[in-house]
Protein backbone atom coordinates (compact mmCIF):
# COMPACT_ATOMS: atom_id res chain seq x y z
CA UNK A 1 0.00 0.00 0.00
CA UNK A 2 1.48 3.46 -1.23
CA UNK A 3 0.87 5.54 1.73
CA UNK A 4 0.53 8.66 0.02
CA UNK A 5 -0.73 11.16 2.40
CA UNK A 6 2.37 10.19 5.03
CA UNK A 7 5.10 10.69 2.42
CA UNK A 8 2.84 14.08 1.78
CA UNK A 9 3.28 15.03 5.40
CA UNK A 10 6.65 14.35 5.73
CA UNK A 11 7.47 17.85 3.17
CA UNK A 12 6.63 20.80 4.87
CA UNK A 13 6.70 23.04 1.75
CA UNK A 14 3.65 21.19 0.33
CA UNK A 15 1.38 23.09 2.66
CA UNK A 16 2.62 26.09 1.11
CA UNK A 17 -0.04 27.76 -0.99
CA UNK A 18 0.73 30.23 -4.26
CA UNK A 19 -1.41 33.62 -4.79
CA UNK A 20 -3.59 31.89 -2.18
CA UNK A 21 -4.08 28.85 -3.51
CA UNK A 22 -2.60 25.23 -2.88
CA UNK A 23 0.88 24.21 -4.34
CA UNK A 24 0.87 21.80 -6.90
CA UNK A 25 4.59 21.25 -7.52
CA UNK A 26 4.95 19.31 -11.35
CA UNK A 27 8.62 20.92 -11.55
CA UNK A 28 10.59 17.76 -10.03
CA UNK A 29 12.36 16.96 -13.16
CA UNK A 30 14.15 20.32 -12.06
CA UNK A 31 14.30 19.72 -8.83
CA UNK A 32 12.52 17.75 -5.52
CA UNK A 33 11.17 18.96 -2.50
CA UNK A 34 13.09 18.11 0.48
CA UNK A 35 11.75 15.80 3.58
CA UNK A 36 11.70 16.77 6.94
CA UNK A 37 14.44 14.02 7.37
CA UNK A 38 16.62 15.36 5.45
CA UNK A 39 16.11 19.47 6.65
CA UNK A 40 16.94 17.87 10.50
CA UNK A 41 19.90 15.99 9.46
CA UNK A 42 21.00 19.09 7.96
CA UNK A 43 19.98 21.66 10.77
CA UNK A 44 21.38 19.21 13.24
CA UNK A 45 25.25 19.21 11.74
CA UNK A 46 24.97 22.75 11.49
CA UNK A 47 23.66 23.00 15.05
CA UNK A 48 25.81 20.37 17.14
CA UNK A 49 28.42 18.79 14.67
CA UNK A 50 30.27 21.13 12.24
CA UNK A 51 33.62 20.94 11.40
CA UNK A 52 36.05 19.98 8.73
CA UNK A 53 36.00 16.75 7.70
CA UNK A 54 39.31 14.43 7.33
CA UNK A 55 42.16 16.89 8.65
CA UNK A 56 41.18 17.41 12.30
CA UNK A 57 42.11 15.28 14.84
CA UNK A 58 39.45 16.56 16.96
CA UNK A 59 36.32 14.92 17.77
CA UNK A 60 33.63 17.27 16.31
CA UNK A 61 35.96 16.80 12.20
CA UNK A 62 35.70 12.92 13.42
CA UNK A 63 31.84 12.89 13.66
CA UNK A 64 31.35 15.16 10.29
CA UNK A 65 34.20 12.76 8.79
CA UNK A 66 32.24 9.37 9.52
CA UNK A 67 29.34 11.43 8.71
CA UNK A 68 30.71 11.71 5.12
CA UNK A 69 31.98 8.77 4.86
CA UNK A 70 29.11 7.11 6.01
CA UNK A 71 27.07 8.79 2.93
CA UNK A 72 29.64 7.56 0.78
CA UNK A 73 28.71 3.81 1.72
CA UNK A 74 25.01 4.64 1.05
CA UNK A 75 25.69 5.56 -1.75
CA UNK A 76 27.58 3.14 -3.09
CA UNK A 77 25.10 0.17 -1.10
CA UNK A 78 22.07 2.26 -3.18
CA UNK A 79 23.58 1.96 -6.59
CA UNK A 80 25.61 -1.59 -6.13
CA UNK A 81 28.95 -0.14 -6.67
CA UNK A 82 31.44 -2.57 -6.00
CA UNK A 83 33.29 -0.48 -3.31
CA UNK A 84 32.76 3.32 -1.87
CA UNK A 85 35.84 4.61 -3.17
CA UNK A 86 34.25 4.33 -6.74
CA UNK A 87 32.10 6.74 -5.52
CA UNK A 88 33.28 10.62 -6.12
CA UNK A 89 30.68 13.01 -4.44
CA UNK A 90 30.57 16.24 -6.65
CA UNK A 91 28.11 19.06 -6.44
CA UNK A 92 25.97 17.38 -9.40
CA UNK A 93 25.49 15.94 -12.75
CA UNK A 94 27.12 18.53 -14.21
CA UNK A 95 30.15 19.08 -12.21
CA UNK A 96 30.96 15.13 -12.53
CA UNK A 97 30.46 15.01 -16.09
CA UNK A 98 32.94 18.05 -16.38
CA UNK A 99 35.12 15.91 -13.98
CA UNK A 100 34.88 12.87 -16.48
CA UNK A 101 35.13 14.83 -19.79
CA UNK A 102 38.74 16.29 -18.48
CA UNK A 103 40.03 13.18 -16.23
CA UNK A 104 38.61 10.62 -19.06
CA UNK A 105 39.97 12.78 -21.97
CA UNK A 106 43.66 14.09 -21.02
CA UNK A 107 44.01 10.42 -19.99
CA UNK A 108 42.10 8.31 -23.12
CA UNK A 109 41.52 11.02 -26.10
CA UNK A 110 43.91 11.74 -28.35
CA UNK A 111 43.21 13.90 -32.14
CA UNK A 112 40.53 12.40 -34.55
CA UNK A 113 39.19 10.27 -31.61
CA UNK A 114 35.34 10.33 -31.24
CA UNK A 115 32.24 10.56 -28.71
CA UNK A 116 29.10 9.70 -29.30
CA UNK A 117 26.05 11.11 -27.65
CA UNK A 118 22.41 11.48 -28.34
CA UNK A 119 20.26 13.47 -30.06
CA UNK A 120 18.31 13.91 -26.53
CA UNK A 121 20.94 14.56 -24.02
CA UNK A 122 20.79 17.61 -21.61
CA UNK A 123 23.29 20.02 -22.55
CA UNK A 124 25.84 18.89 -19.46
CA UNK A 125 25.99 15.82 -21.34
CA UNK A 126 26.87 18.28 -24.48
CA UNK A 127 29.27 20.67 -23.40
CA UNK A 128 31.57 19.03 -21.74
CA UNK A 129 31.80 16.21 -24.53
CA UNK A 130 32.29 19.46 -27.23
CA UNK A 131 34.92 21.35 -25.16
CA UNK A 132 36.83 18.14 -25.14
CA UNK A 133 36.44 17.69 -28.74
CA UNK A 134 37.71 21.46 -29.20
CA UNK A 135 40.35 20.80 -27.41
CA UNK A 136 41.75 17.79 -28.57
CA UNK A 137 40.74 17.93 -32.02
CA UNK A 138 38.23 15.01 -31.68
CA UNK A 139 34.48 14.70 -33.26
CA UNK A 140 31.08 14.43 -31.35
CA UNK A 141 28.96 12.19 -33.34
CA UNK A 142 25.16 12.29 -32.49
CA UNK A 143 22.98 9.28 -32.60
CA UNK A 144 19.58 10.40 -33.97
CA UNK A 145 16.24 10.20 -32.49
CA UNK A 146 12.66 8.75 -34.14
CA UNK A 147 9.48 11.01 -34.03
CA UNK A 148 8.21 9.31 -30.94
CA UNK A 149 11.42 10.32 -28.95
CA UNK A 150 13.10 6.26 -28.56
CA UNK A 151 16.60 6.00 -29.44
CA UNK A 152 17.41 4.80 -32.78
CA UNK A 153 19.82 2.55 -31.34
CA UNK A 154 20.64 0.89 -34.55
CA UNK A 155 21.93 4.46 -36.15
CA UNK A 156 24.12 4.81 -32.67
CA UNK A 157 25.99 1.41 -33.18
CA UNK A 158 26.78 2.23 -36.57
CA UNK A 159 28.84 5.08 -34.99
CA UNK A 160 30.65 2.59 -32.92
CA UNK A 161 34.25 2.50 -34.73
CA UNK A 162 37.35 1.59 -33.61
CA UNK A 163 38.09 5.76 -33.01
CA UNK A 164 35.15 5.64 -30.69
CA UNK A 165 36.69 6.60 -26.98
CA UNK A 166 33.50 7.11 -24.88
CA UNK A 167 29.64 6.28 -25.73
CA UNK A 168 27.57 8.95 -23.14
CA UNK A 169 23.95 8.67 -22.93
CA UNK A 170 21.56 9.75 -20.30
CA UNK A 171 19.48 6.93 -18.97
CA UNK A 172 16.20 8.99 -19.06
CA UNK A 173 15.29 12.07 -21.08
CA UNK A 174 14.44 15.36 -19.38
CA UNK A 175 12.22 16.58 -21.60
CA UNK A 176 10.16 13.36 -22.97
CA UNK A 177 10.25 11.09 -20.22
CA UNK A 178 11.82 8.45 -22.82
CA UNK A 179 13.99 5.36 -20.87
CA UNK A 180 16.84 3.91 -23.09
CA UNK A 181 17.86 0.78 -22.93
CA UNK A 182 20.93 1.64 -21.04
CA UNK A 183 21.90 -2.20 -20.71
CA UNK A 184 21.52 -3.21 -24.16
CA UNK A 185 23.61 0.00 -25.48
CA UNK A 186 26.67 -0.63 -22.91
CA UNK A 187 26.50 -4.37 -23.80
CA UNK A 188 26.69 -3.48 -27.20
CA UNK A 189 29.68 -0.72 -26.86
CA UNK A 190 30.91 -2.85 -24.66
CA UNK A 191 31.44 -5.75 -27.71
CA UNK A 192 33.35 -2.86 -29.35
CA UNK A 193 35.88 -2.48 -26.01
CA UNK A 194 34.02 0.85 -25.49
CA UNK A 195 33.33 2.27 -22.03
CA UNK A 196 29.95 4.13 -21.49
CA UNK A 197 28.58 6.94 -19.31
CA UNK A 198 25.21 6.97 -18.12
CA UNK A 199 23.44 10.22 -17.31
CA UNK A 200 21.25 9.30 -14.08
CA UNK A 201 20.20 12.88 -13.10
CA UNK A 202 16.49 11.84 -14.77
CA UNK A 203 16.46 8.02 -13.53
CA UNK A 204 17.96 8.05 -10.18
CA UNK A 205 15.01 9.67 -8.38
CA UNK A 206 12.52 7.09 -9.92
CA UNK A 207 14.02 3.72 -10.57
CA UNK A 208 16.20 1.02 -8.70
CA UNK A 209 19.88 1.52 -9.90
CA UNK A 210 22.29 -1.89 -10.16
CA UNK A 211 25.55 -0.30 -11.77
CA UNK A 212 26.75 -3.71 -11.58
CA UNK A 213 23.83 -5.24 -13.72
CA UNK A 214 23.84 -2.12 -16.18
CA UNK A 215 27.83 -2.90 -16.03
CA UNK A 216 28.54 0.93 -17.26
CA UNK A 217 31.80 2.11 -16.59
CA UNK A 218 30.76 5.61 -15.09
CA UNK A 219 27.36 7.01 -14.07
CA UNK A 220 26.50 10.70 -12.86
CA UNK A 221 23.78 12.24 -10.99
CA UNK A 222 22.56 14.76 -9.07
CA UNK A 223 21.48 14.50 -5.13
CA UNK A 224 18.96 17.63 -5.14
CA UNK A 225 16.73 15.85 -7.90
CA UNK A 226 16.16 13.08 -5.37
CA UNK A 227 14.97 14.78 -2.02
CA UNK A 228 18.43 15.96 -1.26
CA UNK A 229 20.08 19.11 -0.48
CA UNK A 230 21.68 21.14 -3.50
CA UNK A 231 25.19 20.63 -3.73
CA UNK A 232 25.09 16.99 -3.31
CA UNK A 233 25.54 14.31 -6.08
CA UNK A 234 28.12 11.94 -7.63
CA UNK A 235 30.23 10.69 -10.23
CA UNK A 236 30.39 6.33 -9.85
CA UNK A 237 33.06 5.24 -12.02
CA UNK A 238 34.94 1.44 -12.35
CA UNK A 239 37.95 1.73 -10.04
CA UNK A 240 40.11 0.67 -12.63
CA UNK A 241 39.25 3.33 -15.10
CA UNK A 242 39.55 5.70 -11.82
CA UNK A 243 43.14 4.54 -11.31
CA UNK A 244 44.13 5.23 -14.21
CA UNK A 245 42.67 8.42 -14.52
CA UNK A 246 44.82 12.04 -14.22
CA UNK A 247 42.81 13.93 -11.50
CA UNK A 248 40.40 17.01 -12.54
CA UNK A 249 40.59 19.84 -9.44
CA UNK A 250 44.07 20.50 -7.52
CA UNK A 251 44.38 21.25 -3.96
CA UNK A 252 43.74 20.20 -0.61
CA UNK A 253 43.21 16.33 0.00
CA UNK A 254 43.75 15.20 -3.05
CA UNK A 255 47.13 14.79 -2.51
CA UNK A 256 49.42 12.70 -1.07
CA UNK A 257 52.19 14.29 -0.80
CA UNK A 258 53.46 18.19 -2.11
CA UNK A 259 56.65 19.66 -2.73
CA UNK A 260 57.47 22.35 -5.53
CA UNK A 261 59.22 20.08 -7.72
CA UNK A 262 56.73 17.16 -7.70
CA UNK A 263 53.36 15.88 -6.25
CA UNK A 264 51.69 12.48 -5.90
CA UNK A 265 48.10 11.96 -5.53
CA UNK A 266 46.13 10.44 -3.28
CA UNK A 267 44.25 7.07 -3.63
CA UNK A 268 40.50 7.10 -4.92
CA UNK A 269 37.94 8.48 -4.10
CA UNK A 270 39.83 11.42 -2.58
CA UNK A 271 42.46 12.04 -5.64
CA UNK A 272 39.24 13.69 -7.45
CA UNK A 273 38.11 15.23 -4.42
CA UNK A 274 39.99 18.43 -4.27
CA UNK A 275 39.20 20.99 -1.25
CA UNK A 276 36.45 21.11 1.10
CA UNK A 277 33.69 18.68 -0.64
CA UNK A 278 30.25 19.95 1.05
CA UNK A 279 30.14 17.16 2.93
CA UNK A 280 26.74 18.67 4.77
CA UNK A 281 24.95 18.24 1.50
CA UNK A 282 26.21 14.57 1.11
CA UNK A 283 25.01 13.39 4.39
CA UNK A 284 21.88 15.11 3.35
CA UNK A 285 21.71 12.87 0.03
CA UNK A 286 22.72 9.88 2.26
CA UNK A 287 19.62 10.61 4.62
CA UNK A 288 17.43 11.06 1.36
CA UNK A 289 18.51 7.63 -0.13
CA UNK A 290 17.62 6.63 3.52
CA UNK A 291 13.92 7.81 2.61
CA UNK A 292 13.58 6.45 -0.72
CA UNK A 293 14.46 2.93 0.16
CA UNK A 294 12.21 3.09 3.27
CA UNK A 295 9.02 4.13 0.77
CA UNK A 296 10.54 0.99 -1.37
CA UNK A 297 12.25 2.00 -5.14
CA UNK A 298 9.84 -0.75 -6.87
CA UNK A 299 6.98 0.90 -5.22
CA UNK A 300 8.29 4.45 -6.17
CA UNK A 301 8.69 3.40 -9.32
CA UNK A 302 5.15 1.88 -9.68
CA UNK A 303 3.74 4.76 -8.54
CA UNK A 304 5.19 7.52 -10.66
CA UNK A 305 4.53 4.78 -13.83
CA UNK A 306 0.63 4.62 -12.56
CA UNK A 307 1.15 8.72 -12.71
CA UNK A 308 2.95 9.64 -15.93
CA UNK A 309 0.14 7.02 -17.58
CA UNK A 310 -2.94 8.79 -15.85
CA UNK A 311 -1.14 12.27 -16.83
CA UNK A 312 -1.26 10.87 -20.51
CA UNK A 313 -4.39 10.00 -20.78
CA UNK A 314 -6.56 12.76 -19.01
CA UNK A 315 -4.24 15.50 -20.92
CA UNK A 316 -4.87 13.36 -24.04
CA UNK A 317 -8.41 14.15 -23.53
CA UNK A 318 -7.53 17.83 -24.07
CA UNK A 319 -8.22 19.03 -27.86
CA UNK A 320 -5.23 20.30 -29.46
CA UNK A 321 -2.76 18.44 -27.23
CA UNK A 322 0.35 17.14 -28.94
CA UNK A 323 2.65 15.05 -26.34
CA UNK A 324 6.49 15.57 -26.99
CA UNK A 325 7.91 11.93 -26.17
CA UNK A 326 5.48 9.42 -26.80
CA UNK A 327 8.35 5.89 -26.44
CA UNK A 328 7.03 2.97 -24.68
CA UNK A 329 9.07 2.97 -22.28
CA UNK A 330 8.13 6.58 -20.77
CA UNK A 331 9.04 7.34 -16.89
CA UNK A 332 9.02 10.51 -14.69
CA UNK A 333 7.93 12.99 -16.95
CA UNK A 334 5.75 14.44 -19.51
CA UNK A 335 5.83 17.44 -22.20
CA UNK A 336 3.43 18.87 -24.45
CA UNK A 337 2.24 21.77 -26.31
CA UNK A 338 -1.36 23.08 -26.53
CA UNK A 339 -2.51 24.38 -30.25
CA UNK A 340 -0.42 27.41 -31.42
CA UNK A 341 -0.15 28.71 -27.19
CA UNK A 342 3.57 29.52 -26.32
CA UNK A 343 4.55 27.05 -23.63
CA UNK A 344 5.62 30.19 -22.01
CA UNK A 345 1.83 31.46 -21.74
CA UNK A 346 0.55 28.10 -20.95
CA UNK A 347 3.08 27.99 -17.76
CA UNK A 348 2.16 31.51 -16.84
CA UNK A 349 -1.57 30.96 -16.78
CA UNK A 350 -0.56 27.53 -14.84
CA UNK A 351 1.25 29.22 -12.38
CA UNK A 352 -1.19 31.92 -11.43
CA UNK A 353 -3.66 28.53 -10.79
CA UNK A 354 -0.62 28.01 -8.18
CA UNK A 355 0.33 25.10 -10.71
CA UNK A 356 4.40 24.83 -10.94
CA UNK A 357 5.49 23.50 -14.37
CA UNK A 358 8.63 24.13 -16.45
CA UNK A 359 8.61 25.79 -19.32
CA UNK A 360 10.96 25.99 -22.23
CA UNK A 361 13.99 23.98 -24.62
CA UNK A 362 14.86 22.47 -20.48
CA UNK A 363 18.42 22.77 -21.54
CA UNK A 364 18.23 20.33 -24.30
CA UNK A 365 17.89 23.02 -27.69
CA UNK A 366 19.73 20.58 -29.90
CA UNK A 367 16.30 18.06 -29.13
CA UNK A 368 13.52 21.14 -29.67
CA UNK A 369 15.46 21.97 -33.00
CA UNK A 370 14.88 18.12 -33.94
CA UNK A 371 11.59 18.44 -33.47
CA UNK A 372 11.41 22.31 -34.72
CA UNK A 373 10.14 23.57 -31.80
CA UNK A 374 11.09 26.32 -29.44
CA UNK A 375 10.21 24.46 -25.93
CA UNK A 376 7.43 22.51 -24.27
CA UNK A 377 5.47 22.55 -21.37
CA UNK A 378 6.59 19.70 -18.98
CA UNK A 379 5.19 18.32 -16.25
CA UNK A 380 7.62 15.86 -14.23
CA UNK A 381 6.34 13.49 -10.80
CA UNK A 382 7.88 12.11 -7.36
CA UNK A 383 7.08 10.72 -4.82
CA UNK A 384 4.45 12.68 -3.54
CA UNK A 385 2.58 13.27 -6.79
CA UNK A 386 -1.02 12.28 -6.74
CA UNK A 387 -3.66 12.33 -9.28
CA UNK A 388 -5.69 15.00 -7.83
CA UNK A 389 -2.12 17.35 -8.97
CA UNK A 390 -2.76 15.72 -12.31
CA UNK A 391 -6.64 16.68 -11.95
CA UNK A 392 -5.29 20.08 -10.99
CA UNK A 393 -3.22 20.49 -14.10
CA UNK A 394 -5.77 18.78 -16.63
CA UNK A 395 -8.40 21.44 -15.39
CA UNK A 396 -6.02 24.15 -16.17
CA UNK A 397 -4.39 23.19 -19.15
CA UNK A 398 -8.05 23.34 -20.53
CA UNK A 399 -8.26 26.95 -19.00
CA UNK A 400 -5.48 27.88 -21.11
CA UNK A 401 -7.52 26.62 -24.23
CA UNK A 402 -10.34 28.46 -23.46
CA UNK A 403 -8.77 31.57 -22.79
CA UNK A 404 -6.82 31.22 -25.92
CA UNK A 405 -8.84 30.00 -28.30
N1 LIG B 1 21.33 15.65 -17.16
C1 LIG B 1 20.00 15.57 -17.12
C2 LIG B 1 19.30 14.48 -17.87
C3 LIG B 1 19.27 16.49 -16.36
O1 LIG B 1 17.94 16.42 -16.33
C4 LIG B 1 19.95 17.52 -15.66
C5 LIG B 1 19.21 18.57 -14.86
N2 LIG B 1 18.07 19.06 -15.46
C6 LIG B 1 21.35 17.54 -15.73
C7 LIG B 1 22.00 16.60 -16.48
C8 LIG B 1 22.15 18.57 -14.98
O2 LIG B 1 21.97 18.40 -13.61
P1 LIG B 1 22.50 19.49 -12.57
O3 LIG B 1 21.98 20.81 -13.02
O4 LIG B 1 21.90 19.03 -11.28
O5 LIG B 1 23.98 19.39 -12.56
Amino acid sequence: MYDIANIRNQFPILNETVYGKPLVYLDNGATTQKPQCVLDVINDIYMHKNANIHRGVHHLSNVCTDLFEQARKTVARHINALSDAEVIFTRGTTEAINLLAFSFGETYCRKDDEIVITTMEHHANIVPWQMLCERKGMKLRVAEIFDNGELNTEHLYSLLNERTKLVCVAHISNVMGTVNPVKQIISKAHSYGIPVLVDAAQSMPHKTIDVQDLDCDFMAFSGHKMYAPNGSGALYGKAKWLNEMVPYHGGGEMIDKVTFEKTTYNQLPFKFEAGTPDYISAVGLGRAIDFMEEIGMAAIEEHEDEIVKYTINQLGGIPGIRFIGEAKEHSSAVSFLLGNVHPYDTGMILDKMGIAVRTGHHCAQPLMDRFGISGTVRASFGVYTTKEDIDALVKGVDRVRMMMS
